[in-house]
């Protein structure tokens, strides 16, 4: 056998066989036996029949340096393999190896019988396959065996190892004598294959696409991801150009400038739209890489891709959202700004107004209609704003009923006027509310730039001034704002508080216009009218305060006040004598809307021990307006009651004397401005007696407001006018001074009707 020489170390004639390179390597490496050892396992490992031919000379040792020189390279490059090498004598059972290096630190050589090795040395869980493919090899059944297996190491831990063997002699009978072969650990193969493995599963599963082309953009592979985000089949892009993902959303233009880009630098990244096979684009989010091959020459490019189509939408909706009100999608304060900020940085000192448009009484058709039909009259009315400025860009919605308009085409004064005036012409027809006619009027305030500001907060404060200013002016109009403005709005901010505080105070009291009827020459009743002196503003007219609590809804508490306030005071003046005097009291939209309001008012009639015909609410058309449905009904409930109703200031309004036919109203009062036009205009005296005619053929009386002068009422009286009321009768007096005026009023001689009483 020769398995005795490998291990009497047989070092003498190594130089001669391998040369003096190997020696001088193997002075710094380990010992010339161990050269020769592997030198010899090399040559085993070449396989059976060139190893079984040799054998005899190998064990003479006779032959090897004849065969030195053509072996030599031979040897050399087995060796250069790295692999470790092994032989097995079967009959013995005896298991020998030698190694290049230490291997796994059990020395270059060594020998172990081969059960002891397996139990030994090889792992539990490996042993049965290493077992089950030596013997299906030495059965005949496989002519070589391979086995992955893990092996301990000197040092106890587990290393896997590659075993490769093949039966090298056989005696006469056929039956394995010598088994030899290579093994090698695989550790580190094992691990960049198990890397592998592992990228390659994560690319199997990675939401992002993964593709690989060749240089010339021709698919090579894509992951599942890339086939489902693009729809096709692998073997339908196989091969295919990546033009075939180009979408018509791009100029072909940007696809050629990527993948030249792609060929100058080696990688891109950006967003592309790519086309599915279906047609449907899809924004991508695309990265793309050269590969380069271990030689260092770009092979493939791998490009991942995720879709950002919905991303980008969601990015879009953000933006859209920070800009634009989702409401009625108009701009929105933010966007505003930026526009102001953009026209004045390009347009310099140049002139333009900024108007600042509130809807009057808002809030409350908020709060009595739902926020739903809230919401759709908002639409609405930015659509009709919109519609009237024109470049919708220039409309913006800034909070609740808050809409600005920067008018930019004639800035004159009288341009910008003319604007406003033709938005509020816009309002004065009905919008159309969830099936119901809604009048709804905005107020306006006009600032210019650069007189009345130099920037939006300016220019906005400014603004809203104005319009409230407008508001004050009794709505449905327009102011341009001025400097004494800036003071209101200050002001307008302490009369809140003041008026917050007004009821606690006892600052509030009423005071009673009496109305004369130009039939019977009586006092026929008075109307209450609030009075506010408060502690710190003094005295302050309803005509500011009214919309002030209007707004902030303290009408409610202020109304509430008023009517029992005068009720009281009417049954004060029956106790005390007066004749039946007729109570009237004003009510705002936001109270006859609010629901429960006839209730209260039976309530208050009720504690006073009150006849209901004593009482008279007066209702603005804008108040009916607001909520006709509603206001429809709480009118028929206070008609049931017996309580009278007036509509106020009419023919300032909307409201058609038809449309009152279909309310179960009793008195129409006129509008102080047409009673100003009689005997100055013709057309305020026509429509007064056309008011009265109407009113009194669909069964109403009439009241003149504001008569101050005996010539109005003497025209009055000639179109056959019922009431009148105003400053030539009496100012609104204080509850004391009215009862003496009613007890010791006397209408002049010659005024009263004929056929008066
Ligand atoms: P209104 O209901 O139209 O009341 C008539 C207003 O005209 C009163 O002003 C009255 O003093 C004034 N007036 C009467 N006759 C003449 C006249 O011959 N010449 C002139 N120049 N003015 C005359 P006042 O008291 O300042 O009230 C203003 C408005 O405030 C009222 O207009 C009414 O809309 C509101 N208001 C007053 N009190 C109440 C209240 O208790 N509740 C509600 N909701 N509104 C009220
Ligand atoms: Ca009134
Ligand atoms: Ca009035």
């Amino acid at each position: 056998m020769w398995m005795p020489l490998l291990r009497k170390k047989a070092w003498a004639w190594v130089p001669v066989l391998i040369g003096w390179p190997a020696c001088a390597w193997a002075a710094g490496g380990f010992g010339a036996s161990d050269l020769l050892a592997i030198l010899l396992l090399l040559l085993l490992a070449l396989g059976g029949g060139w190893l079984v031919g040799r054998r005899a000379a190998l064990r003479s040792n006779q032959l090897l340096p004849a065969a030195m020189d053509s072996d030599q390279r031979l040897m050399w490059a087995l060796w250069g393999s790295g692999d470790n090498f092994w032989i097995w004598e079967v009959a013995d059972d005896l298991l020998s190896w030698a190694s290049a290096r230490p291997m796994l630190g059990y020395g270059a050589h060594s020998s172990i019988k081969g059960a002891d090795w397996r139990a030994q040395m090889v792992h539990r869980a490996d042993r049965a396959r290493l077992e089950a493919a030596i013997k299906a090899h030495l059965d005949g059944s496989a002519d070589q065996y391979e086995v992955t297996y893990r092996l301990r190491d000197a040092q106890g831990r587990w290393n896997w190892v590659r075993a490769r063997g093949r039966v090298v002699a056989r005696d006469e009978a056929g039956r394995p004598t010598l088994v030899a072969g290579t093994f090698r650990p695989i550790e580190a193969e094992r691990a960049s294959d198990s890397e592998r493995r592992i990228a390659a599963e994560v690319i199997r599963h990675m939401l992002e696409g993964v593709s690989v082309t060749d240089l010339d953009f021709h698919f090579v592979s894509a992951n599942p991801a890339f086939l489902r985000l693009t729809g096709y089949e692998a073997e339908e892009l196989s091969g295919k150009s990546a033009s075939l993902l180009d979408s018509p959303q791009h100029p072909p233009s940007f696809y050629e400038e990527v993948r030249q880009r792609l060929h100058a630098h080696g990688s891109w990244s950006g967003e592309m739209w790519q086309r599915r096979r279906s047609g449907d684009d899809f924004l991508a989010w695309l990265q793309i890489a050269e590969v380069r091959s271990p030689e260092g020459a770009r092979s493939h490019y791998v490009a991942v891709l995720a879709d950002v189509t919905d991303r980008k939408r969601a990015e879009q909706r953000l933006r859209y959202l920070a800009h634009f009100d989702p409401l009625t999608s108009l701009p929105n304060r933010a966007f505003l700004r930026q526009r102001l900020r953009t026209r004045i940085d390009t347009g310099g000192s140049r002139r333009f107004a900024l108007m600042f448009m509130d809807l009057d009484r808002f809030k409350h058709v908020n709060d009595s209609l739902g926020h739903a039909a809230g919401d759709e009259l908002l639409r609405q009315a930015a659509k009709r704003l919109a519609h009237v400025v024109g470049e919708s860009e220039n409309v913006a919605r800034i909070g609740g009923d808050e809409f600005t308009v920067i008018a930019t085409g004639d800035t004159s004064n009288e341009g910008v006027e003319r604007l406003a005036g033709e938005i509020l012409d816009a309002f004065a027809g009905p919008l159309l509310v969830a099936g119901q006619e809604i009048a709804i009027s905005p107020s306006i305030g006009i600032a210019y730039y650069p007189d009345h500001g130099r920037n939006l907060d300016e220019l906005l404060r400014h603004a809203d001034a104005a319009m409230y200013e407008a508001k004050a002016r009794g709505r449905n109009t327009y102011r341009v704002y001025s400097v004494r403005m800036a003071e209101d709005a200050g002001e307008r901010t302490r009369l809140e508080a003041a008026l917050r505080k007004a009821l606690d105070r006892d600052e509030l009291r009423l005071v009673y216009q009496p109305k004369l009827s130009l039939r019977s020459g009586r006092i026929t009743g008075a109307e209450a009218l609030l009075r506010w002196r408060s502690a710190e503003l003094g005295h302050v007219p309803p005509a500011r305060f009214i919309p002030v609590a209007e707004d902030t809804g303290l009408i409610l508490q202020l109304g509430e006040w008023a009517l029992r306030q005068a009720l009281s005071q009417a049954r004060a003046w029956a106790d005390a004598g007066l004749p039946e005097l007729r109570i009237a009291v004003n009510v705002s939209a936001v109270q006859l809307t609010r629901g429960g309001f006839a209730e209260l008012v039976k309530l208050v009639l009720d504690s006073h021990g009150l006849k209901p015909s004593w009482l008279e609410i007066e209702l603005t058309e804008s108040a009916l307006m607001a909520d006709p449905k509603r206001s429809g009904r709480t009118i028929a409930e206070l008609r049931e009651l017996g309580v009278r109703v007036a509509i106020d200031d009419f023919g300032t309004g909307y409201s058609s004397l038809s449309y009152l036919r279909g309310l179960a109203i009793d008195t129409v009062k006129i509008d102080k401005s047409f009673v100003d036009g009689i005997e100055h205009s013709v057309d305020d005296e026509v429509l007064t007696s056309t008011i009265v005619l109407m009113a009194h053929s669909l069964g109403l009386s009439v009241v003149a407001e504001g008569v101050e002068t005996e010539g109005q009422l003497t025209f009055l009286r000639g179109e056959n006018c019922d009431e009148v009321q105003g400053y030539w009768l009496a100012r609104a007096l204080d509850a004391d001074k009215l009862r003496a005026f009613v007890g010791s009023y006397r209408m002049p001689a010659g005024l009263v009707l004929p056929g008066a009483r």
